[in-house]
């Protein structure tokens, strides 16, 4: 650090490659940058931007993170927020040229979810990537579902609507995959490719793997738990930052809204009856069963229930079960149906584990608030902490609903879904009048993306200032053309002052 003066601005740049996060946050003391920080770098699975294509974005980030005096680009944090595709893709050391390998990444900050010393985030992580690969062999099993319901129902009444429904079904099951950059599409027909093992591959996990070598190669990696407050040491001068997520408590589960207590849903990591989906699905998928994780191969214990092929020599089922007029009972694929469920479980357990940072300028007050994709669960646990800022008499209290009420830049919670960012205690306690959103997103990538009461309710709140990356529907630059209702001409005059609309990027300014 050149001088002890405080931050003065922090620049933040939202890459408009697709559907993904990649920000670039650069912090200046005055006109002079000082600290660099990246948050997250990756797209949906299987996607890719005409327009902007990745290879552009790397080259604008070598050419802002070289320094002056050359050399390798450097960033001073890489944040990784959590395992999903469209946040890592590009760490991916091998299913893409390794574009990160020449930079000098001093810092690599992860949510205590990733830490390998960490007993409780060992277990969520080996179950959830259980998860991810019961989900695969669910999907294989399924497409053969699609081909044997399509023969049972054909020419009946109502035939080709479950045809329908079933394809429908069975490609939102699959689009789930893609977050962990795998899709059913892929694996052989023999089954799955297996590590020695017996796991199924995620790709994912290698892309992790590439950022914590990227930081063990230069400065280390730091697991945060909430309530920590990031050491000053590690920061310029008059920055503050608090951690928020992932929870530690069992809200980290927690990934839908509460409609009545019979209405929760939850992923048990550990011991609910999805439990044995999973090992029921990795026994199912396994080119040696016996090797597989558990002793099971259907959603109930071995002990319960009797084999297919067994059943079909028993006089008992070959009049009942297995008659043709019984055809239509045949319920062999139906438990395969959990799988969008569970897909979905396993998608909100994953966004829960997102690192939560609020990063605050001293000088201002003003906080910005990168939740990655939190869901319910993280943001209700955020309420549970406090942080103690300064020292001696001076020393304050801050709480998370200060922090909220100080937010100038909140970037939107897992892409504007409709679960991801609560009403009470959350987006109502931004209050600061010059709130602004940052959405990064494309249209038509996912159902229900971008949430419309969530995207009207963040425009009344930020008074229009609601910059969206990649999305033709909702433009910056249709956006700057003209001032929304409800914002007053000084105030749209000094946001616009502050945004600057690239073909790479939307930046804005937090000063
Ligand atoms: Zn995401």
């Amino acid at each position: 650090m050149k001088t002890k003066a405080s931050v003065t601005s922090v620049k933040v740049r939202m890459y408009r490659h697709g559907f993904g996060d990649c920000f670039l946050l650069s912090f200046f003391q005055g006109k002079d940058r000082v600290f660099t920080m990246l948050i997250d770098c990756g797209i949906k699975y299987n996607t890719k931007s005409a327009d902007v294509p990745i290879e552009d974005v790397i080259e604008d980030l070598k050419a802002t993170l070289t320094p002056a005096g050359g050399g390798n680009p450097a960033v001073d944090v890489l944040v990784v927020t959590h395992e999903h595709w469209d946040h890592v893709s590009f760490f991916h050391p091998t299913r893409s040229p390794d574009y990160f390998g020449k930079f000098e990444i001093r810092q690599v900050w992860l949510g205590w979810t990733e830490d390998p010393r960490d007993k409780e985030a060992v277990a969520i992580n080996s179950r959830l990537r259980d998860g991810a690969a019961a989900l695969q062999v669910a999907v294989m099993h399924l497409k053969n579902a699609e081909r044997d319901e399509a023969r049972q129902f054909s020419g009946m009444y109502m035939g080709k609507r479950i045809a329908t429904a079933r394809k429908h079904f069975n490609s939102a099951v699959n689009e789930v995959l893609g977050f962990y950059g795998v899709s059913a599409k892929e694996v052989s027909k023999s089954g799955i490719k297996y590590k020695k093992n017996g796991k199924i591959s995620v790709v994912t996990e290698a892309a992790m793997s590439h950022i914590i070598e990227l930081g063990k190669k230069s400065g280390g990696i730091k697991y945060f738990s909430p309530g920590d407050k990031v050491d000053p040491r590690a920061l310029p001068p008059g920055v503050n930052v608090y951690v928020l997520g992932p929870p530690r408590s069992s809200l980290i589960n927690k990934s839908n809204p509460s409609g009545g207590s019979a209405h929760e849903t939850y992923l048990g990591i550990d011991h609910t009856g999805l439990s044995g989906f999973i090992d029921g699905m990795l026994q199912l998928g396994a080119a040696n069963p016996a090797a597989a994780a558990g002793n099971h191969t259907g959603p109930f214990g071995g002990e319960v229930g009797i084999n297919a092929k067994e059943a079909k020599k028993d006089p008992f089922f070959q009049e009942t079960y297995f008659a043709k007029t019984e055809e239509y009972r045949l319920i062999e694929h139906s438990w395969l149906d959990i799988a969008g469920q569970f897909a979905l479980q396993l998608d909100g357990a994953i966004n829960n584990t997102s690192l939560v940072l609020a990063i605050e300028l001293a000088e201002s007050g003003n906080v910005l608030l990168f939740p990655g994709d939190a869901q319910v669960g993280s943001w209700l646990s955020w309420h549970d902490l406090k942080w103690k800022v300064g020292k001696g008499p001076k020393a304050v209290t801050r709480t998370t609903e200060d922090l909220l009420n100080n937010t100038v830049l909140y970037k939107v919670s897992h892409h504007g879904s409709h679960n991801a960012t609560i009403k009470a205690k959350g987006l109502a306690m931004m209050t600061h009048p010059d709130l602004v959103a940052m959405i990064p997103e494309k249209e038509d990538s996912y159902n229900g993306i971008l949430y419309k009461p969530l995207l009207d309710e963040l425009q009344k709140r930020c008074k229009g200032r609601v910059l969206v990356s990649a999305d033709v529907n909702h433009t910056p630059e249709k956006l700057l053309k003209k001032r929304p209702d409800g914002i007053s001409a000084a105030e749209w005059k000094a946001f616009k002052k502050n945004v600057v609309v690239d073909r790479l990027y939307v930046e804005y300014t937090v000063k």
